[in-house]
């Protein structure tokens, strides 16, 4: 192919390929156990299965309704009301998405505008910033500081003006594995009170927390929940990140807004996938196991590690551990990535790529949705070191 005749004129001349991608694509080039991009090594049940076939079979094989099955918003809606106590009409506050990524993207393009400000919190999940930016959109960052990666709330009061649009909250956190508290929650609707923020509450961990705590969604509070857009994501609640297939929630104008995006972006979901979904979400119990679930494999890889070099941070939530490793090497964090994917065959992600200046605090994160196996066999060789 000849080259494009002219300079590309780039949108995101900063951007190069997600660190998921090249951190998956070196662990497999060497090989190496991929505890770096975040997805499960084992399948999904069975009867998950089972339903997309029926339905596939049933002849559900045209397009969805723009927004989604009504089935699967309806049990989106029910699983809200059960789990945050707040009722959102399937028909006008539930849309069904292409995973939590075009959620997000979607949510970000239907409601900022080129000057407004938005607030995310870093390290930050990196497809927030390229979608703010694509829209013109100035970016506002937090720092979370290692060792807790708390919100320092007079920190946040600092950026909020009149030209804040939005505020990007993810708990549990990616990829820090922290949890955002009753009252962090609290001091998010104390800090949008009488404003026009809209908050983005990207909640695609919100089954996977620990040690007992509860998720503190912002659905739990009505004034937090009116200006707020949640995004979820069914990859990583049922096993099936491959499937691209979340949800957005928010107040029917808010949702009225997002629609207009949607309905160009990608207009509808694949069908019998969104069928079978609504099917599965009838029994609880698949999503409420999946902290206990999770737990056990934390438990399992830290008590693994506990003998190694490495320091391990407390992981509360997510599937998802933070470990530095000071006492193995004084390398970069994308160094020492590489060299433990490439000499030791155990890939990992350097959490710098999750800060806007590369910031290396000599921390990496390892990524435990994996089997038993898996997992015995990456410590394993985690503990030579
Ligand atoms: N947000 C966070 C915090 C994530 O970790 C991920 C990765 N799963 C996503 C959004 C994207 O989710 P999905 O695969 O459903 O697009
Ligand atoms: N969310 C996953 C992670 O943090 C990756 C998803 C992706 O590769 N875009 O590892």
């Amino acid at each position: 192919m000849p080259t494009f005749p002219a300079a590309v004129d780039s949108r995101l001349p900063g951007v190069g390929t997600t660190i998921f991608t090249v951190m998956s694509a070196l662990a497999q080039q060497c090989g190496a156990i991929n505890l770096s991009q975040g997805y499960p090594d084992f399948n999904a049940e069975d009867v998950l299965f089972e339903r997309v076939a029926h339905w596939m079979r049933a002849g559900a094989n045209q397009y969805a309704p723009m927004a989604g099955v009504l089935p699967l918003r309806a049990a989106i809606a029910a699983k809200l009301t059960d789990l945050y106590g707040t009722d959102y009409d399937a028909d006008t506050e539930i849309t069904v998405t292409a995973g939590a990524t075009q959620g997000l993207f979607t949510a970000i393009a239907a409601l900022v505008r080129p000057g407004d400000e938005v607030i995310v919190f870093e390290p930050v999940y990196d497809s927030y910033v390229p979608a703010i930016t694509l829209q013109g959109g100035t970016v506002r960052r937090v720092t979370l500081r290692a060792p807790d990666y708390r919100p320092v709330w007079d920190e946040v009061a600092a950026l909020i003006g009149p030209r804040t649009r939005m505020i990007i909250i993810n708990s549990p956190h990616n990829p820090t594995a922290t949890i955002w508290s009753a009252a962090d929650m609290a001091e998010l609707a104390r800090l949008t009170r009488d404003s026009g923020i809209v908050v983005l509450s990207d909640e695609v961990y919100e089954h996977i927390v620990f040690d007992g705590e509860r998720h503190q969604s912002v659905a739990r509070l009505p004034e937090l929940a009116v200006r707020s857009v949640i995004v979820s994501s069914f990859g990583k609640t049922y096993h099936v990140t491959g499937w691209k297939v979340g949800y957005v929630a928010a107040p029917a104008a808010l949702m009225a807004e997002f629609r207009k995006v949607h309905q160009f972006n990608v207009f509808t979901v694949n069908t019998p996938v969104q069928f079978a979904l609504a099917d599965y979400m009838a029994d609880a119990r698949r999503y409420l196991g999946l902290g206990d679930f999770y737990q056990a494999k934390r438990d399992r890889f830290r008590d693994a590690l506990a003998g190694s070099r490495f320091e391990l941070l407390p992981s509360r939530g997510t599937y998802f551990q933070l470990a530095r490793f000071g006492a193995l090497s004084d390398a970069s964090d994308k160094a020492f990535v590489e060299w433990l994917t490439r000499e030791v065959g155990v890939a990992a992600i350097p959490v710098s790529a999750f800060f806007d200046d590369g910031r290396d605090e000599g921390v990496i994160r390892f990524c435990f949705a994996k089997s038993e196996d898996t997992l015995d066999a990456a410590c394993e060789r985690l503990c030579r070191l």
